[in-house]
């Protein structure tokens, strides 16, 4: 097949990439590199499956494609909150024209939408039926909100064009070919840790997440992608529940620099707890992650060590 992965040179889109090119298709990867980089899919440049356009897609682009990954979309709250009226751009025009892009060409269409959706969630976990508590006009908006209108779109188009659809809502996802600057909890304290310097852990540390190793998520992904039946939304992410105290302290241990944490203010609207219910992903995909954190963390340490060190 022809497939297209929008956002593909950036951290989860170039992994998805791997997948898909070594499984034989040809793909179209489509980014503006504002926190995607060529280093993330360099290996693949030509060879003749690949393509790889520098595109922003708030721009309409016309392609002949079978699938559209659609993931484009700054995933950190440093990044997304940069330029929040670009974010809200990119996840509505953006969204608009990548399905505009399916409907014409009658492709199937995958939205990498979130966790975020749910805001600061009442219930936990969070299972798909759940509505969400999100403030609209906070800091967090552009992307919360932004990512409910794609959402919202993407069953549009789906109800009114009959375009085919897939969503899929993703929980903090980490591995390796994060960016150093990316600002998310799991490389900010890798990269602390390494530097030899403080973690720096927002609020007490009590808030929770659930890490999923971006391996399980990009085999939910084409999992979803290709099921017959079912439209979505659905939950990919690790039930596996920590505090962020809980997790500077394996990277602490699994780094052992043996750095002090330096408690900072919780940001605006941070969300207090976040674990995924993951019943439907089992039952319409067989889907459940397979890397524990201990494992994944490694890996991500071990990347990110190597860059640093090539960086001098
Ligand atoms: P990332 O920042 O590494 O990747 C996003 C990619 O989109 C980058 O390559 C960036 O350059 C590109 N991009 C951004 N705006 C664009 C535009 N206007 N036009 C073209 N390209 C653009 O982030 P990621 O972690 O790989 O996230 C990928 C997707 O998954 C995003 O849609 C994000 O919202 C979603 N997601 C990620 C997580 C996570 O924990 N990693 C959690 C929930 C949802
Ligand atoms: N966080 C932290 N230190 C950091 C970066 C983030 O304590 O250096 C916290 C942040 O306040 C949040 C959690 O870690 O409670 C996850 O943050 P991240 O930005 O990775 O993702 P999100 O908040 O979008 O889930």
């Amino acid at each position: 097949m022809r497939i297209l992965v929008t956002g593909g040179a950036g951290f989860i889109g170039s992994h998805l990439i791997d997948r898909l090119m070594n499984a034989g298709h040809e793909v179209v990867c489509l980014d503006n590199f504002y926190t995607g980089h060529k280093r993330n899919i360099v290996h693949w440049l030509g060879n003749p499956n690949f393509e790889l356009i520098r595109h922003d897609i708030t721009e309409p682009i016309r392609l002949e494609v079978d699938q559209i990954y659609h993931l484009a979309c700054p995933a950190s709250p440093v990044h997304y909150q940069y330029n929040p009226v670009k974010t809200v751009k990119t996840n509505v025009i953006g969204t608009m024209n990548m399905l505009g892009l399916a409907k014409r060409v009658k492709a199937r269409f995958l939205l990498a939408s979130t966790s975020e959706v749910y805001g600061d969630p009442e219930i936990h976990p969070q299972s798909e039926d759940y509505r969400g508590s999100v403030n609209p006009i906070g800091i967090r908006s552009c992307y919360d909100e932004g990512k409910r209108v794609a959402e919202t779109l993407t069953f549009d188009y789906h109800r009114q064009n009959g375009v085919d659809i897939r969503v899929v809502r993703i929980f903090n996802t980490y591995g390796t070919r994060m960016l150093e600057n990316d600002g998310r909890v799991v490389s900010n304290f890798i990269v602390q840790a390494l530097r030899g310097q403080p973690l720096t852990v927002y609020g007490d540390g009590s808030q929770t997440r659930s890490f999923c190793y971006v391996s399980d998520l990009v085999e939910g992904f084409i999992r979803m992608m290709n099921n017959p039946d079912h439209t979505g939304p659905v939950n990919l992410g690790n039930p596996g529940e920590y505090t962020i105290l809980e997790l500077a302290q394996a990277v602490q241990s699994q780094v052992g620099s043996g750095v002090d944490i330096d408690y900072k203010p919780l940001p605006q609207d941070d969300p207090r707890r976040r674990r995924p219910d993951i019943t439907r992903a089992k039952l319409w995909l067989g889907w459940e992650p397979t890397v524990p954190l201990q494992e994944g963390l490694q890996k991500t340490i071990e990347d990110f060590r190597q860059r640093i060190e090539a960086a001098g």
